[in-house]
Formats: structure tokens, C-alpha cells, sequence
């Protein structure tokens, strides 16, 4: 996209009415009531820098026991990433959170740290449940709020990041972490310090069966306030991927309108911008986005973008408002949930019919059945009266087209989902980032002989184009049946556990983003013909 500064008026804006740090933050401790975050005390000029937050967080946690405040991990530059938790009674530890039997519901915000808006409304959402009217959430609910996952990218502010859409004119931060990493790109490789705290405290120890991901959009043109996207990845749990579109985004979407007057949708982008009849589309089945790799997990998730062309004020509203339906929705319906995803792991365990015989590997994009209305811009056409070109301009007008919507993914090459890998202790790499992940993974203490699936590669395709630091690479091959003995010290990975299908996605030899993709196997397969370093147990 393109890279455009701020127009001066806005710079001289910042800088005549922007407050430094520590106004804005002595203005935060100083006054004990009431306890307002940096951008409403700068009357949305300016958003929080992780010493807000994390005073903020203090300020609430010292008023009260509902609130613990823990470090999910550390990022790249040192900063501990706060894990605010809500509850009551107060509860410390994960263990004593399942034994409540509460449901738990995880909201992250700012994995891209130029999109802060979830990061303000997380604040303001954990003062109104911890100190105001949502405290009754926390009679079925246990609440945890990353607010800040991308620290370090949230402190390289700057008024030249994102600079098209409306405020906060004293800047935003970066989208990547750090090392130039995007951790919405992280999840399948888990390279990141950051991601590696998020998946093995948050999502592998408190394991939260909801979860909803903050973002802003980056410059789509439409009619919404905020679109929202459930796991696109058809590889999850059925049930739950239906349970997320069919039943609680349509309640959402219809508590957003009826009782906040905003429109919301699946998130998507018009095909053809000047001709929106074409089509609205979603993005990517990937799990290396959050929402795919939680959906994988059969667990139930939510993604929220804020529409970046509302003022910053609007943006945090819409996303506290809609995060608000969220937990309201969750806490009447918390058993309903609970077990949903009780029952989706339930599906996975030995000799049980709802296990999946067969998973995609590569997939489509594909129209749902029925065209649907989406709500987009007027655009018009005029002659450009310096350049006597024509061109195109947006009116504030909201105008309806009803078309197809691209939303959903459908798998184009399937293969077996077989109930065991094998594993030669010679891919440590790979074993120890299943284990990251969660996944169990057996050191198996004898020899086995045993008829297993090879898969023989036959070509080695690693892309020219580097992506985060990558190579992505793909196999091509063929199957086929042979007695291999597995030396004691050899690894098993048993696909009737919660985590099979993850794990199906991470092994096999032609999935798009497994540890193939993200090159674990390169030493093993650069050379073909050769075997794939992972056998399947056979049918
Ligand atoms: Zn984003």
C-alpha cells in the first residue's frame, strides 16, 4: 500500500495538543478515580505505550481482587507480556480456573501493534468488568486480556505508520514485533518469543474455549463498522466452525445493530472495487493466521477488525461494543460452549465416529450458496479537472449490493487422517515444535517393526520469494506401503488426542503450512528421490 505522510495541519495538531508520557501517566496515578486510559485522557489523540498499560493495570489490580495481572511470557527486547485475569472468586492459577468449571473466554488485542484499538478497549472493558457494570460476567466467566501481545512493536510509534486512516494523529506502532516478525504469521512455525509464550502458557495451560483476536483493517473501503472472520480453515471441528457462523456471529451481528446501531459482517473485500456486484471475498484458510490455528485446536474463536476509515475514537467504541456482545453472549450460553468444545475433543478420542476419515490439504475458495447483501461506499466517476482524467471518488454514502460472498474454503486434495506418526529421533527440530505446540508426542521405548506409509519425495520446491525469513517450501510425491523397523528412542504421535488435526497439519509431507512449508525438513529432503522422514501408521 501505498506510503503517504501526514498532512502538516495533523502533525502541528500532535504536536501542540499531544501529551508526553509522563503528563499523560502521573495524570493516570495521581488521580486515583477515576482510572482513565491514555487515549481517553488525551482525548484520543494518543494511544497507550506499554508503561500505560502496564500502569493501568496495576492501578485496577491494587483496587481489587478480581483482577490478576501475570506474564504470559517476554518479548523479543525483555518487556513481560501482561495476561490480565478476571474472575470471582479470585482465581490464581489454570488448574484451579478448569476446576471452577467457568467458561474461559481469551481476548487478545494488538498482535499488530499499529492497530491499537483493541488495546484501548481491552483497558476499558477490564475497568468496566473489574470495577463497573460487567462485573456480572464474571459469575459464569473467566476472562483473560492479552491487551498488548506485540509490545515492542507497539512502542516504535510513529505518525508515518498507517498514516491513511483517521488518528490518533500522535501515532501508532508497528506491525511486526521486534525482529521484523508478523505474529499473525507465527502461529503453525512458533518462532517468535512471543507466539511461544501466547500457545504454551495461554492457549496450552488455561486453554481458553473462546477466543477473540483485535484487529483493525488496513484500508479496505466498505459499509461496516467492524467485519469479523470465525476459523476459516475447514479442517476443524465441524460443529464449532458451524456453531461460529451459523449461531453466535448472526446473534452478534444482530445485538451490534439493534442495540448499538452498527453494521457488521463476515470480513471480506470487494473483488473488483469499482464494480462491487463481483463479489466480496475473505482471506486465507492458513493457520498461521490465529483464527485457522485456533479453529485447528477445536477451539471456538472470533476475529475482529475495526474499520480503519472511522475516527480512533469510533474504532475503539465499535470493538469495545462488540467484544462486550461477545462476553455477554458467551456467559448466557456459557454451558451451551463448554461443552461444544468438551464435546469436539470428545470427537478425537480412540475408536470414535465423529473423527475425521480423511483431511484437506490444499484448498479453494469458494462463494457461499446464496448471493447475500453487503453494504459498500458510493463511488463516482468525474473528470478530474486538472488532469481531465477520469477518476473515481467515495461519498459518505452507504449503498447495498447484493452478491456473492467468497467466504468460505473448501479442500481441492485430501488424504488420509491416519491414527499415528512416526517419528525418527533424528528430527529433534521437529518433535520438540509439536511439543510447543501442545501436542503429545510418545518416545516410544522399544524397537517396532511395522508395516507403516512412506511417503517417497519426488520434488523439492522451495519458493524464490522470502517470506518472514522463510523459503516456503512444498513436496510433491507418492505413497506407499512397506515394513520399516523404528529403533527404541523413536517418537510416536497419536492423532486421537485434542490436538490430532493440528498435528495432521503440521506432519504431513504436502500440507501448505506445516513444518514442510516452514522448512524443519530441508536437510532431510533437499536430495530426491528420498523418504519422508515421517511414517503414517496404515489403515
Ligand atoms: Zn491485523
Amino acid at each position: 500500500m501505498k506510503r503517504l505522510l501526514l498532512p502538516l495541519s495533523a502533525l502541528a495538531l500532535s504536536t501542540l495538543f499531544g501529551l508526553g508520557d509522563s503528563a499523560v501517566r502521573s495524570e493516570i496515578l495521581d488521580q486515583p478515580a477515576p482510572l482513565r486510559s491514555r487515549a481517553e485522557v488525551s482525548e484520543f489523540r494518543e494511544t497507550s505505550r506499554y508503561a500505560d498499560v502496564t500502569d493501568f493495570l496495576e492501578a485496577i489490580a491494587s483496587r481489587t481482587k478480581r483482577v490478576q495481572v501475570k506474564a504470559f511470557g517476554t518479548s523479543r527486547e525483555g518487556r513481560p507480556l501482561p495476561l490480565v485475569i478476571l474472575s470471582e472468586p479470585a482465581i490464581k492459577t489454570p488448574e484451579s480456573a478448569h476446576r471452577s468449571g467457568k467458561l474461559r473466554v481469551f481476548v487478545m488485542a494488538n498482535i499488530h501493534a499499529g492497530e491499537v484499538e483493541g488495546k484501548e478497549a481491552s483497558l476499558h472493558l477490564i475497568r468496566e468488568i473489574a470495577l463497573g457494570p460487567l462485573r456480572p460476567l464474571l459469575k459464569d466467566l473467566i476472562i483473560l486480556f492479552a491487551p498488548i501481545y506485540n509490545a515492542d512493536g507497539n512502542e516504535r510509534v510513529s505518525i508515518n505508520n498507517r498514516p491513511d486512516q483517521k488518528g490518533p494523529v500522535g501515532g501508532v506502532g508497528v506491525r511486526e514485533n521486534a525482529e521484523g516478525l508478523d505474529l499473525n504469521r507465527d502461529f503453525m512455525k512458533l518462532e517468535t518469543p512471543e507466539a511461544n509464550g501466547l500457545v504454551g502458557e495461554v492457549l496450552n495451560r488455561w486453554d481458553p474455549q473462546l477466543i477473540v483476536d483485535l484487529h483493525t483493517t488496513n484500508g479496505s473501503y466498505h459499509g461496516y463498522a467492524l467485519t469479523y472472520a470465525p476459523p476459516l480453515h475447514p479442517g476443524g471441528d465441524e460443529r464449532l466452525i458451524q456453531m461460529t457462523r451459523e449461531e453466535i456471529l448472526p446473534a452478534i451481528r444482530k445485538e451490534m445493530l439493534d442495540r448499538y446501531r452498527y453494521q457488521t459482517y463476515f470480513y471480506g473485500n470487494f473483488i473488483d472495487e469499482h464494480h462491487p456486484e463481483k463479489g466480496w471475498k475473505t482471506f486465507d484458510h492458513r493457520p498461521r493466521f490465529g483464527n485457522n490455528y485456533i479453529g485447528l485446536r477445536n477451539r471456538l474463536t472470533i476475529l475482529s477488525e475495526a474499520y480503519a476509515y472511522l475516527d480512533f475514537r469510533a474504532r475503539i467504541e465499535v470493538t469495545q461494543k462488540f467484544v462486550q456482545s461477545i462476553l455477554e453472549y458467551a456467559a448466557r450460553h456459557a454451558r451451551v460452549l463448554s461443552r461444544a468444545v468438551a464435546e469436539a475433543d470428545h470427537r478425537m478420542r480412540p475408536r470414535r465416529s465423529g473423527k475425521p476419515a480423511e483431511l484437506g490439504l490444499r484448498f479453494a475458495n469458494r462463494p457461499l450458496p446464496e448471493p447475500v447483501e453487503i453494504l459498500g461506499n458510493e463511488v463516482i466517476s468525474e473528470i478530474d479537472p486538472e488532469t481531465n482524467a477520469q477518476r473515481f471518488r467515495r461519498t459518505d454514502a452507504i449503498i447495498s449490493y447484493r452478491t456473492q460472498d467468497f467466504g468460505i474454503f473448501e479442500a481441492t486434495e485430501m488424504t488420509r487422517f491416519p491414527h499415528a506418526y512416526y517419528i525418527p529421533s533424528g528430527q529433534m527440530a521437529a518433535v520438540e515444535k509439536l511439543r510447543a505446540h501442545g501436542i503429545m508426542v510418545e518416545r516410544m521405548p522399544a524397537r517396532l517393526k511395522a508395516k507403516v506409509e512412506v511417503f517417497r519425495v519426488n520434488a523439492f520446491k522451495p519458493s524464490d520469494t522470502p517470506f518472514q525469513r522463510h523459503h516456503e517450501t512444498s513436496l510433491s510425491g507418492d505413497w506407499f506401503t512397506e515394513v520399516r523397523v523404528l529403533p527404541a528412542g523413536s517418537f510416536r504421535v497419536r492423532t486421537s488426542q485434542p490436538l490430532g488435526r493440528l498435528a495432521f497439519y503440521l506432519l504431513e509431507p504436502e500440507s501448505d503450512d506445516g513444518l514442510v512449508d516452514w522448512n524443519f525438513f530441508d536437510t532431510a529432503v533437499r536430495e530426491v528421490p528420498v523418504d519422508f522422514p515421517v511414517y503414517r501408521s496404515r489403515p
